[in-house]
This record gives C-alpha cells, structure tokens and sequence, in this order.
C-alpha cells in the first residue's frame, strides 16, 4: 500500500481476486515533479501464468451469468468509477501528468460511461435469425475465453476500460497489463470491481515490465483474445507471439495524422482545432500533427495559430489554468527533442517552441510549430507523440489529400472548410479509421474505432467490440 495524491493505492498484483505481491518491485515517478511516488510489484512469468489461470478458472462461471445480471455488474462498477471520481483523477493525474480538470470533467467520467455503455449494449445486442430454403440461421454471439489487455500510459485508465468494458460485457475474463509509467488507476480499478461484486478472477491486473510479463501473458495459449494499444514496434513483437496460438488480436497503434485547413475554412475554427492538437501535452494518439494549410490563407492562418498558441498555459496539471502539462517520462522528453533538434538540424524553422527547457523539474516540453520541413523526412513520417506539430501548404484539393495520405499510418484526420460537399469529397479519399470535419475527439461508443494502414488491426465500438471479443457462431436448424 502506498498513498498517493492523499489516497491508498495498493501497489501488487490483482489475481484471483487476491493481492499478490512480487519479490522484485519497480519506481513508478510523477512527471510532474520527478518524486518516486510508488514502488510497484515487478511481475514476470510466474504472475502472468497465475492471472491467466485465475481468468480461465472463472471464465465458465462468468460467461454463465444471464445478459443482466452481467450488466448489473456492470453498472454497479461504473457506480463506483463516479463514487471515487475525484480520486481516481487526482491519482492518475499525479501517475501520468495529464490535466487534472480534463480527468475530473472528461476522462474518469467517461471510464464509467465505458461500462454503462457496455452493459446497455449487451442487453441490446441483436440476435440475427434468417432461413435458408426452410432452414433457420441463428445467430449468437458467445463467450470467447480469458482475454490479455495491454495498456499504454497516456490515457490509462480510459483505454483499459475500453477494452475490459465489452470484454467482460461480453462474459469473458481478463487479465489487464497497464503500463510501467502509469500503473495505479489500474490497481484503484481492481478494487473498485471487488467492492461492486465482481466474482473471483473475472478481473485481473499484473504490473510490470511489457518484456517481462507483457510477453509471456500474450504468448499463454489459454489466452483467447488480445487487445492492444500501444506502439507499432510492440505490435509487431505481440503480434509474433500470438501467432504461436493464432490468437485473435485488436491492435490500436499510432498515427501521424493530417489536419487539412481549406481556404473556405473558418480559420479562427481552424486555429482553434489546430491549437487543440496540443492536448495532454501532444500525448494522443488521435492528434493531427501535421498541418496542411491552403497556401492562399497559410500566412493568416498561421498568425492566428500562433497567436492562441503563444496563449497557452504550461504547467502543474493540478492547476486548474494549467492547458499543457508534462510529458510522461525523461526518456520520452529525450525522444521528443531529438525528433525535434533533428529537424532544425535538416532546415525546419520553429515559429515556437523547439528546445526543451533548462529550468524546472519536471518532464516539460513547450508546444513547438515546425515549418520549412523537408518533405520525406522522419519528422514527417514518424510519431513523435509530444506537443510537436509540423506547418506544410497545399495549392488545390489533389495535392491536399495526397499529402495527407503520404503515411504509412491511417488513424484520423481533420478536415476544416466551409464547402460540405468539398468535406465529403475529400473525407471519402482520406485513409482514416476517424474523419473529424470541423470537428475533433467528438467521439460516440456506437462507432467503429481503429486504425488502418500501420495504426492498427481491426475496429472496437459497439458491435465491432463485441464481434471481436465474442466467439459469433451460426447454428442451422433443419425444418
Ligand atoms: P508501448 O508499445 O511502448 O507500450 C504499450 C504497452 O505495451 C505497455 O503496457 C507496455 O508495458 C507493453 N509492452 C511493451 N513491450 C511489450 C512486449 N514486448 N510484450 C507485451 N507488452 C509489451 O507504447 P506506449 O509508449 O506506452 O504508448 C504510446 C503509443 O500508444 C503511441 O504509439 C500511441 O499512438 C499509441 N496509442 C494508440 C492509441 C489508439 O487507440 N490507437 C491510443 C493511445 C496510444
């Protein structure tokens, strides 16, 4: 046990409904001010095996819950997401340094909209019954076993409740893996479902390294479903173990996404969404970091950027003025500025930002606008997943959206203009899971959510998820 931001976090292992400690533990450090705030049990193969036989021994009694019962349960837990509300976003926002206000308003309110949703979607969840010279097609969607869900730490207890929502809505066992950076929502969750009713092993949560215990989770053949967000390079490693086991897997990667400003655009619209793309210090997966702007209004557009820009507030994420707080890690800040530092070093101009800080002690780095890039570049074409944005111009309609689908990645875009049948046109030739047309991060549950190209596998979101995370079979009836 350890208090954090004024509340008791149990640093081990969730398995089998029980606590379980490690003998190696790990430092989990507040961006925010570099404190090791917690030392966190180190799991490793041994934890692994045991969660996953916990999963699989309360896999048959979970799945043989009826459809409401499961979404009392549910409900129940999302009940006690908005009863330790103001913990949750107090932990998390000292774990992993995003905006204390945006988990209070935003964030933790729709971890428990993630169950609730779940569960009314589990009750409405369609039976399709159609026949065949005579004979009946019956549609059901059953179970699928233990499912391994692997987290990243921008948005950690969000994306983890994406996944374990619709996993255990529909009458699977988990065992999730938050990540290193960011580990104690999880553990808060834990508790969160045993006060709710969650039987035994229908939740479990291993802490640690993803070498050490991400692998061997993801390689256990009894594991019938992997869900993961993270990083392309990781992807690929999950993605050879659970070919051993042909285990099925959702892979939600990243993106360098466009944002794509015509020159019918509202521009101040457009200098707003462009700016939003900072948030949570530029930690999103979703974020439009390259600007492609119509050479005809680039020079307003820009004076207009920056101008809010500049206005932005960088700082303790716990104050409420605070727009962009730390990034996660030193190592990350590293990374960021090496993207950066290599840029400049090639001809970009930063018009902000574009070197890390030399005071404070935190993990800051300022909002930075990078122009003069040259084209092909890695700061073009790789994530840089920090509050680093690129500024190109496009002349016409053609070369705009071939810019925006020069990547190799396909997660979202934004489109800004005035002309909803140029928003259409375009939309519809963008490679994209998510187009946002004058818009961002509007996003409803019902919807498909995914990446393609390399910014993933598959689609999560009402029906998808459960398509993913149920065995759906057809029984044919004869007359
Ligand atoms: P990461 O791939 O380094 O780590 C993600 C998780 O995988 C962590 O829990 C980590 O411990 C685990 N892991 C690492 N190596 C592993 C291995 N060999 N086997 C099993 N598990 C392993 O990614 P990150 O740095 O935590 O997150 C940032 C990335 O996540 C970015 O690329 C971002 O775009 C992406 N992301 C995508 C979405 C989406 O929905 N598409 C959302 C958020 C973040």
């Amino acid at each position: 046990m350890t208090r954090v931001a004024g509340v008791e976090v149990d640093t081990r292992h969730w398995i089998g409904g029980e606590r379980v400690a490690s003998s190696q533990t790990f430092a989990d450090v507040s961006p925010i001010d570099g404190q090791v705030i917690a030392h966190i049990a180190r799991g490793g193969a041994a934890e692994a095996s045991a969660a996953v036989a916990a999963a699989a021994h309360a896999f048959p009694g979970w799945a043989a819950i009826g459809r409401e019962e499961r979404a009392a349960l549910l409900h129940a837990i999302a009940d006690g997401v908005d009863k330790r509300l103001e913990e949750l976003a107090a932990v998390e926002t000292t774990d992993n340094g995003a905006l204390l206000r945006s988990h209070r308003r935003g964030v933790m309110p729709r971890v428990a909209h993630n169950f609730r949703f779940f569960a009314d979607w589990l009750l409405e969840l369609g039976r399709e019954d159609f026949e065949t010279r005579g004979h009946r097609n019956h549609v059901s969607w059953d179970p699928a076993g233990p499912c391994a869900l692997i987290t990243p730490w921008n948005a950690p207890l969000m994306l983890a409740t994406w996944k374990i929502a619709p996993a255990l809505a529909a009458g699977n066992t988990v065992v999730l893996k938050p990540a290193e950076w960011s580990p104690l929502t999880a553990s808060l969750l834990a508790d969160i479902a045993h006060a709710a009713g969650l039987p035994p092993g229908v939740l479990n949560v291993v802490q640690g390294y993803g070498a050490e215990v991400g692998e061997p989770l993801v390689a256990d053949p009894r594991v019938r479903r992997i869900s993961f967000t993270g990083s392309v390079p990781t992807a690929r490693r999950i993605a050879g173990l659970a070919s051993a086991n042909l285990t099925p897997l959702s892979l939600e990667l990243g993106g360098k996404s466009p944002l794509l400003v015509f020159a019918d655009a509202d521009l101040d619209q457009a200098a707003d969404l462009a700016v939003e793309q900072y948030d949570n210090a530029g930690q999103v997966c979703l974020a439009a970091t390259r600007l492609l702007v119509e050479s005809a209004v680039a020079e307003e557009f820009t004076a207009r950027f920056l101008e809010r820009a500049r206005a932005l507030v960088q700082g303790d994420p716990r104050d409420e003025e605070t727009d962009v707080g730390p990034s996660i890690h030193p190592r990350h800040v590293e990374r960021v500025d090496g993207f950066v530092r290599r840029a400049l070093a090639g001809g970009a101009r930063a018009l902000i930002g574009g070197g890390r800080p030399t005071t404070g002690q935190g993990f800051f780095y300022p909002p930075t606008l990078l122009t003069d890039v040259e084209p092909g570049t890695e700061i073009l074409t790789e994530e840089v997943f920090g509050p680093v944005l690129t500024l190109q111009t496009f002349d016409d309609e053609a070369q705009a959206v071939a810019m925006a689908n020069d990547t190799t990645y396909g997660l979202a875009a934004v489109v800004v203009t005035g002309d909803p049948e140029r928003a259409e046109r375009v939309a519809g030739r963008l490679v994209a899971g998510t187009v946002w047309v004058n818009c961002f991060f509007v996003r409803d549950l019902r919807a498909p959510f995914g990446g393609s190209r390399r910014s993933g596998v598959g689609r999560e979101g009402g029906d998808w998820s459960f398509d993913f995370y149920c065995d759906v079979k057809n029984t044919v009836s004869a007359p």
